[in-house]
């Protein structure tokens, strides 16, 4: 970039020599006349130089700024001009957690007060009323101001999607039954079994079979809310599907390319009993880290979710 600058600097003092020059012959007739337009021209130039120079100083910048985007993975201090590039506009992820309280509920509640960001349970009537125990990990959840509860349907339609979809209106009464045994105060739904959504006017299906059952909840003021990208982690061994590396490069490429269901914000699915393990909390954790060094990345609720 300095030798563009010193070339265009050395293209005018060249132009005004040309022009001390000329004016030192002012009384010498036509052909210095010409000379002196000429000298003129020179100095437009060498003036065209100078901005070119600086265009392209300006793209080589850009151009470096793209490339360190591109190519960097998040590694501590030396990302500061990354992350500094990146702090343009705020960007918002939703974690969400599926079918508790389950073991592991306990785990979340936790590691969301200890990082300091919102997260959010889909949760499942059944398993409330399970267990005293099960039910105390709901009660932890609502009792904690960084988790918002949402609706994830009373039986989970006995894990036979199609069956339960074939019929809306029993499948609409599922969701309300859950909805008042868990005193959910959001009318926030998470169909079970598939990534559909409907918030506002605007709606994505999957699979056909649950279209009907999200009409009739959207018609009565549900959001219906899918989600973007998905971890799982045995929650036995703690093996993950992806590497932390892996989830944050696929989140931050969702922001970046715009290819989230909406701009600037991405859903994360995951569900609570893959956090049993020490290794599956230590991985929620990393995650979070990952993210956190963005400054423009905010952890958000459901219900902030633009329409
Ligand atoms: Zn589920």
């Amino acid at each position: 970039m300095e030798k563009v600058i010193k070339l265009s600097l050395i293209g005018i003092s060249l132009g005004i020599v040309g022009l001390g020059l000329q004016s030192c012959n002012q009384n010498s007739g036509k052909k210095e006349e010409k000379v002196s337009v000429d000298s003129v021209q020179h100095k437009k130039d060498s003036l065209v130089v100078v901005q070119d120079s600086i265009t392209k100083v300006d793209s080589l910048r850009k151009d470096s700024i793209t490339k360190m985007e591109e190519n960097t993975s998040y590694i501590g201090v030396k990302d500061t001009t990354v992350l500094l590039t990146d702090s343009i506009s705020p960007r918002y992820i939703y974690l969400t957690f599926d079918d508790g309280p389950l073991n592991g509920s306990q785990y979340l509640d936790s590691i969301a007060t200890a990082k300091g960001i919102k997260i959010n349970a889909f949760l499942i009537g059944e398993h409330d009323k399970m267990s005293k125990k099960l039910h105390g990990y709901t009660e932890r959840y609502k009792n904690n101001t960084l988790v918002d509860c949402y609706n994830h349907s009373y039986w989970h339609a006995h894990n036979k999607y199609s069956t339960f979809y074939s019929n809306p209106q029993t499948a609409f009464e599922d969701f309300e039954l859950a909805e008042k045994s868990m005193e959910l105060e959001h009318k926030i739904v998470r169909l079970p079994g598939r990534n559909i959504w409907y918030v506002g006017n605007r709606k994505k299906v999957d699979l056909k079979s649950g279209a009907s059952t999200a009409e009739l909840l959207h018609q009565n003021g549900y959001k219906i809310m899918g989600w973007d990208c998905e971890w799982k982690i045995n929650g036995v061994t703690g093996k993950p599907d992806l590497t932390v590396n892996q989830l944050y490069t696929q989140m931050k490429n969702l922001l970046r390319k715009g290819t989230s269901y909406t701009k600037n914000n991405v859903v994360l699915l995951t569900h609570d009993n893959m956090y049993q393990t020490k290794k599956g909390q230590k991985l929620l954790s990393d995650l979070i880290d990952s993210l956190k060094q963005h400054p423009n990345y905010r952890f958000e609720f459901m219900r902030n979710y633009p329409k």
